[in-house]
């Protein structure tokens, strides 16, 4: 363990020479527990930040479990294990409700998405490529280039604002442009315009990068450098963007797939079911969640390129870039697309939304349906997201790439005795557990 939270901490911090008591008598497994709840409040955080630029009347409750959570972990607070665990459920359930907000305040906003096919990689004239998740904010970037001879392309996150019918309605909205977000200083070193990073993930750019001064942040977002965009004031960033040369040699001719919001998808749920029982549709692979740089991720790649045709793959966040070039079809005799991109990493709630009435439909719990969850975690949006399934009971996980850090084996012993939690090991191998184990 290590913790110098408080004055009787040892020299260099409790822990630091080995001892796995701290002073004060938390001992590893709890510091590990309370460690667990402050990443999950980080990405709690962010996605109440976005509800609340929505709907902030609607945060309260969400403030109140982040206040009692911290409170929760100061020194000599509390030292019963089941009590960690509760209220690292109560955070779980905070990420629950915080999803579902998010997701009805845009779906308010800006539609229900509805599927679309969008560009990939080809870019005309003068162009601004927006990343990110905040899609209020690209509304209002939508809004203030229109009939200024500027055309906008999406980047990782962004990816899904192309369903949204308020936000495509914007004929200057053309494209996407690279992949998940660790991309993104490559794009821009060839990228003719300007780029603008609304939220977490920027990578540090550079000072020899070449395009710091074509670089734009957004509210919270910030590096040295940057030109921070205040109060929605577009004028710098168009300005800017107007200097830049026309695009040139940007005419891929590739697409991409995106748009399938739970909420779309619950209106094929007759076609859903009736696939399910006549054995059309044997299974769902949730395969979902962040990106890191690195080969690991292939390890999705390989999972959902090697699915029988008989399964349907949901999936969101930027995790999905290491396999939404593949065109998986439908399945057969049906117009069930194979591939299903709910959206962003804040859309995930959309896969239980689904699981939940196929559950109700077939009168089968959760647990017992034959959808396999495989997860790719890189930061703390994705302990929310992992803390909110468990708070609903969801087990048979499979995380990785990666075994998290903060995770000790006991923590871990205790994830997988009562979630039926694994790590991901070899595709192949996984996949061959996977492959229906469940049998409605
Ligand atoms: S809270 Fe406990 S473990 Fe942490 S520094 Fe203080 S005495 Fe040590
Ligand atoms: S899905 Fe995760 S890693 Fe990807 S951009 Fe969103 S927060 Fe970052």
């Amino acid at each position: 363990m290590f913790c110098y939270q408080c004055e009787m901490s040892s020299p260099n911090g409790c822990g630091s020479t080995g001892a796995s008591v701290g002073t004060c008598g938390k001992d590893e497994n709890l510091a590990r527990l309370q460690d667990i709840m402050v990443f999950g409040l980080k990405g709690l955080s962010a996605y109440r930040e976005h509800l609340n630029e929505l709907e902030p009347t609607q945060t309260k409750r969400l403030d109140d479990v982040m206040s009692e959570t911290l409170y929760f972990t100061l020194t000599n607070v509390n030292f019963n294990f089941d009590n960690h665990i509760n209220q690292l459920m109560k955070v779980g359930s905070a990420g629950v409700e915080v999803m579902d907000k998010l997701s009805n305040a845009h779906t308010s906003k800006f539609g229900i998405p509805t599927p679309v096919t969008v560009s990939q990689n080809r870019v005309e004239g003068k162009a601004i490529l927006v990343s990110g998740h905040n899609l209020e904010m690209f509304e209002a970037l939508l809004k203030a280039t229109e009939g200024k001879g500027i055309n906008v392309y999406t980047h990782s996150e962004m990816l899904p604002a192309h369903g949204y019918p308020e936000l495509r309605k914007y004929s200057h909205l053309k494209g996407n442009v690279g992949k998940a977000w660790f991309d993104q200083a490559d794009v821009m070193k060839t990228f003719p315009g300007t780029f603008v990073v609304n939220t977490n993930c920027i990578v540090p750019p550079k000072s020899n990068c070449g395009y710091l001064d074509r670089l734009f942040t957004y509210k919270i977002v910030g590096v040295e450098g940057s030109t921070p965009i205040e109060e929605n004031d577009f004028s710098a960033l168009i300005e800017r963007t107007l200097q830049c040369d026309d695009a040139d040699g940007w005419d891929a001719v590739t697409t991409l797939n995106t748009g399938h919001h739970y909420k779309t998808i619950l209106t094929l749920a007759p076609q859903i079911l009736e696939a399910i029982r006549s054995g059309k549709i044997s299974q769902f692979f949730v395969i979902a969640g962040c990106d890191a740089p690195g080969s690991a991720g292939n390890y999705y790649r390989e999972m959902a390129e090697n699915l029988p045709n008989d399964c349907v793959i949901i999936t969101s966040s930027c995790g999905k870039f290491r396999f939404n070039d593949i065109d998986f079809g439908n399945i057969q005799g049906t117009d069930i697309p194979r591939y299903l991109d709910l959206g962003q990493c804040n859309d995930s709630n959309g896969a239980v939304e689904i699981a939940k009435a196929i559950s109700n439909a077939l009168n089968t719990p959760i647990n017992d349906l034959p959808i396999a969850i495989v997860l790719s975690w890189m930061e703390q949006k994705a302990v929310i997201i992992l803390l909110a399934l468990f708070s609903l009971g969801i087990k048979d996980i499979y995380l990785g790439p990666k075994p998290p850090q903060f995770v000790n084996e006991d923590i871990y012993h205790f994830l997988a005795q009562t979630f039926n939690l694994h790590l991901t090991g070899n595709a192949q191998e996984d996949l061959e557990n996977l492959l229906i184990k469940k049998v409605l």
